[in-house]
């Protein structure tokens, strides 16, 4: 269902703009005044990379609801830092959980779908329990950044979903060296595995270490996806759901 919006593509071209050098905590600021905590969630899947945003959210808007996909393959590391996050900054976190449990998709699937169809694991556990769990809201803040992956570099900060949903990238136009420096200023925590060679953690059965546990823009996402039998950049979350799926 289109959304009804008031931002026209000229508004939305003048916005884009006015944001191309503004700073990430103007971005979340301009959202969070637009949308407020009925119309606006912030999305996060509480690794290292999230951190800075998350720290943002906390000193600017601490209510706006943060969705958390889990998938049942998750780290338990990353559980327990989602929870010592949630517990130091009083975070609005709502946790997403996909419309089939681990076992019906086993039971569906057979084990193992992860490696032999990730898009389709993706699609049912993350990308289809995104979608359900922001029906209710006209915009999303999503911490991408351009230099993570090709897809990514062409991307802008306010983008219009063809669902009619508007997507806000408050990070897009940092870099690694930005997320590094924002973090040693503030003396913000990292994930658990991330001095274990995890640079950048998602699902367990699709992560695993690289060798440089601090990563650069090329190689901090090398260990996703490194075992699936297709090559894989995106879980599908920060694609366009509708043009992928036609
Ligand atoms: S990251 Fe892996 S386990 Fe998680 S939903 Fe995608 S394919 Fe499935």
């Amino acid at each position: 269902m289109t959304r009804d919006l008031a931002l026209d593509d000229a508004a939305l071209a003048a916005l884009n703009a006015r944001f191309a050098t503004a700073s990430p905590q103007d971005i979340l600021a301009w959202a969070w005044e637009t949308f407020g905590p009925e119309e606006v969630a912030a999305s996060s899947s509480f690794q290292t990379q999230s951190v800075p945003l998350l720290h943002m959210i906390a000193q600017t808007c601490p209510q706006m609801p943060v969705l958390f996909i889990d998938t049942g393959f998750h780290f338990p590391e990353t559980l327990a830092f989602r929870d010592r996050l949630q517990a130091r900054w009083d975070l609005n976190i709502r946790v997403v959980r996909p419309a089939i449990s681990k076992g019906e998709l086993f039971r569906r699937y057979g084990e193992g779908l992860y490696r032999r169809d990730p898009d389709l694991c993706c699609y049912i556990n993350k990308v289809r329990s995104m979608q359900e769990a922001l029906t209710s809201f006209r915009a999303w803040i999503a911490g991408v950044r351009r230099d993570q992956t090709k897809n990514r570099q062409g991307l802008e900060v306010v983008i219009r979903q063809t669902s009619g949903l508007l997507k806000v990238h408050p990070l897009l136009n940092w870099t690694e060296a930005h997320i590094a420096a924002y973090r040693d200023v503030h003396e913000l925590p990292v994930h658990p595995l991330y001095y274990q060679g995890y640079p950048s953690v998602g699902c367990a059965p699709c992560t695993r270490p690289v060798l440089s546990a601090s990563g650069d823009a090329d190689n901090a996402r090398a260990g996703r996806w490194a075992e699936a039998d297709k090559e894989k950049t995106e879980c599908g979350l920060h694609l366009d759901w509708e043009k992928e799926e036609a």
